[in-house]
């Protein structure tokens, strides 16, 4: 655990600072948090000046560790401000390393990326392979082997919409936005559901 501590401004009825919260409980962070709506009055008044110092429009949930913040609902953002690694950052690096030379590049928005990497590991776990986060898996791989990722699919959608179904791997135009984003729709049969 870092020497600094981090303070985690929440109120009870938001659901993003309830999201966040599990976020840092699954990172095994120490925090305090801060229920700023429940507080009294003088301890209310208290914490919203520390807020509003990082973050003057007064959002929620805020981390702040030290002199850094996180507004927000960011995963990726919290973890690089305390310097955490996980298992999800060695996949992203090991599949950027390989994939980009490819052509095929992880989406840029990197809170989606680490969260669809992040369901592919629960994939590994659960199945044994890397079954698409975006796809119904039926647990056999020779069943699901046309969704193993990176699926087959990847490629004639990369071409077409410049994206894979789920949004993970995209070309550089997608990312840059120099083309124009569609949903990419489903190729794969439903006979595989069947
Ligand atoms: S749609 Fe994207 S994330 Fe899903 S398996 Fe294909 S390449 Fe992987």
């Amino acid at each position: 655990m870092p020497e600094k501590s981090l303070t985690f401004y929440t109120l009870s009825t938001c659901g993003f600072c309830d999201i966040t919260k599990k976020m840092l409980d699954d990172l095994e962070v120490e925090y305090k948090a801060v229920v700023v709506d429940l507080l009294p009055a003088d301890k209310k008044d208290k914490a919203i000046a520390d807020i509003t110092r990082f973050n003057p429009r007064c959002t929620f949930p805020t981390i702040i560790y030290g002199d850094k913040v996180v507004i927000g609902m960011k995963l990726q953002e919290i973890k690089d401000m305390l310097g955490l690694r996980t298992d999800v950052d060695e996949l992203f690096d090991m599949l950027r390393k390989v994939q980009e030379p490819k052509g095929y590049y992880f989406n840029r928005d990197r809170e989606k990326t680490f969260q669809l990497l992040k369901a592919l590991l629960t994939n590994k776990d659960r199945y044994g392979y890397m079954s698409c986060p975006c796809r119904l898996a039926v647990g056999e791989r020779e069943k699901d082997k046309d969704i193993i990722c990176p699926c087959v699919y990847r490629e004639p959608d990369v071409q077409e919409f410049g994206s894979c179904y789920c949004n993970l791997y995209v070309s550089q135009e997608w990312n840059d936005g120099s083309i124009e984003r569609y949903l990419v729709p489903e190729r794969r049969s439903a006979d595989n559901y069947a």
